[in-house]
């Protein structure tokens, strides 16, 4: 079986309160694990993105059934290939909500994120997206 990468941004229906993000990660570890996706999930002034790695049916899968949560909307596919090895494989859903001391630090990524996820910034870069969910899994 082959492996995929997925990747997309999305806009939450409102800015999420730390409880509900706390939820959407429980069910992310919990839904993931037995299916060995791994991955990454960032959170920013009201939007998201997310990388998810694994089979390709589990991550079709599992993508069909977060398109389908109420607590997001306007969700953009920015990338779906194959994927030789992959980048996150200690998480099953590794999270970091960004702030503005995050925008701060990171000049060179800040004006991708610190707004909320744009895709007419992000979708103009090949591989800024995945290079943001690298950094932060890496400096979590
Ligand atoms: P439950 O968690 O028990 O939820 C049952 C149903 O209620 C689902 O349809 C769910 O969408 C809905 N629901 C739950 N809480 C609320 C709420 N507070 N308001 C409105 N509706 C609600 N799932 C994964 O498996 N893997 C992931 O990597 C993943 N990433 C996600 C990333 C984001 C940004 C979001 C918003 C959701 C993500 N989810 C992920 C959750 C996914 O969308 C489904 O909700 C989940 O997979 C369903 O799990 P469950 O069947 O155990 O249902």
């Amino acid at each position: 079986m082959s492996m995929i990468q997925l990747l997309y941004v999305s806009y939450a229906d409102k800015e999420m309160p730390e409880e509900e993000l706390d939820r959407i990660l429980e069910t992310c570890v919990r839904r993931n694990s037995p299916n060995s996706l791994t991955g990454m999930l960032l959170y920013s002034h009201g939007t998201f993105m997310q990388v998810l790695e694994g089979e390709e049916a589990a991550v079709t899968e599992t993508y069909d059934r977060i398109c389908q949560d109420p607590r997001h909307h306007n969700i953009q596919l920015l990338a779906k290939s194959p994927l030789e090895q992959r980048n996150f494989p200690n998480w099953a859903m590794g999270f970091r909500r960004l702030n503005p001391s995050d925008s701060a630090t990171n000049v060179h990524y800040a004006p991708f994120f610190s707004e909320g996820f744009d895709t007419s910034k992000i979708g103009a870069q090949d591989t800024v997206a995945l290079d943001i969910l690298k950094y932060f899994a890496e400096n979590e």
